[in-house]
């Protein structure tokens, strides 16, 4: 099955018991034993419940995958995974990435006495400077979360695998449609299914897919152990979204693309980070290591914090928010948003400048967007 019939078809048979075509909302807490331990495979909730079920099982074959696992929010599925680890391992990280992810290995899991070292995301050699005897595990986002910024995942896996350590990736950028890097030799893949997988701005969820038994095994035992497992109703949300995920992908990349040539060319913008411009400094590599280049773009405007108050003010269709990947068009102003958490002298450092602004393209009409942009343009 292709990835189209696999998101509507994956783990949504028809329900055994009443012949539902859609995968119901099992909204219950327990599950009646017939006799002691007897059970049809479900006990608890939050051990497992059969909407999560359907949900686990279709995200892990959107990422070619064997398991899958879902959590209350991408966060979560990110602390799942940190979970694995203990006191003295070390963990390098790409120093580009979403800024609720630095602060929990900053603020939460260094707390517990595991070490944490950012490697450079422009230069391969600086993560293999930076893997120890200790390290345990590489973690990168690609493309990262606002700069977007690509690495070579099969050489990262190369090196890696040398060293015997895991390689986890966040995929949320650029969603399994784009990018399945567990085909390209990552070990774990994490996702804020928040963004594209579920795609409507409409929940919180998280989700991890891994091939190894063992890893899986440990995952499921925290994932019950400190249950952070999201609800029957998110899960149902988080299905009904991902089923239309490779349209709204391709929507999201065209316009995402149109949008990127015609800001590049604007004279009140300074730079813009699109992995789809050809002037992207990886945009052979996103050739490669990607299907499509996704929806998110950034720029940087001329005229600092007064050109960007000035900037958004006007705007109609864009939405001035924190998120992505929702099918209405959102802008994002790092500094103060997703990443008010990195403080400003390493924000600035690794180039999220005040002028700084991250747009997630929506899936309206092209023409719309361009013109609700232009004229804020127009406005600075
Ligand atoms: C949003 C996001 C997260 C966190 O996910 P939540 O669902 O908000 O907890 C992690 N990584 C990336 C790249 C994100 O964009």
């Amino acid at each position: 099955m292709k990835f189209e019939t696999q998101a509507i078809h994956v783990g949504q048979l028809p329900d055994p018991t009443t012949g539902a075509v859609i995968v119901p909302v099992y909204q219950t807490s327990t599950f009646h034993q017939q006799g002691l331990g007897e059970h049809k495979g479900y006990e608890y909730s939050r051990t497992g419940n059969p909407t999560r079920t359907a949900l686990e099982q279709v995200i892990a074959a959107l990422e070619e995958g064997r398991f899958g696992l879902a959590y209350a929010s991408g966060i979560a599925a990110s602390a799942a995974v940190l979970t694995l680890f203990k006191a003295g391992d070390n963990i390098v990280v790409g120093d580009d990435l979403y800024g609720g992810s630095y602060r929990l290995f900053e603020k939460v899991f260094k707390k517990f006495g595991m070490t944490i070292t950012y490697a450079d995301m422009d230069d391969l050699g600086s993560f293999r400077k930076a893997i120890t005897p200790q390290t345990r595990l590489v973690w990168v986002e690609t493309p990262t979360n606002p700069l977007l910024k690509l690495i070579d995942l099969k050489a990262l896996a190369a090196i890696t695998k040398k060293a015997g350590v895991l390689l986890a990736v966040d995929n949320t950028f650029a969603s399994p449609y784009f990018q399945k890097p567990l085909l390209l030799g990552a070990d774990i893949v994490v996702h804020s299914t928040t963004k594209y997988i579920a795609g409507h701005s409409d929940l919180i969820g998280g989700a991890v897919v891994v091939n190894d038994d063992e890893l899986y095994k440990q995952l499921k035992f925290y994932q019950n152990a400190t249950g952070a497992v999201p609800g029957p109703w998110d899960c149902w949300l988080t299905i009904r979204g991902l089923r239309t995920l490779s349209v709204r992908m391709r929507e999201h990349n065209a316009n995402a693309v149109y949008l990127a040539k015609f800001l590049h060319g604007h004279a009140r913008v300074k730079k813009v980070h699109y992995p789809g411009l050809p002037s992207h400094p990886q945009h052979k590599l996103a050739r490669i290591q990607m299907s499509g280049f996704g929806g998110m773009i950034s720029i940087e405007l001329h005229g600092g914090l007064k050109a960007v108050k000035r900037f958004v003010k006007p705007l109609r269709i864009f939405r001035l928010g924190e998120s992505l990947g929702g099918v209405e068009s959102l802008m994002t102003y790092p500094a103060k948003m997703s990443h008010g958490s990195v403080p400003r002298e390493e924000r600035l450092a690794l180039g999220i400048t005040d002028d700084f602004l991250r747009i997630s393209v929506g899936i309206e009409n092209k023409e719309d967007l361009k013109e609700d942009l232009s004229g804020a343009l127009a406005a600075i």
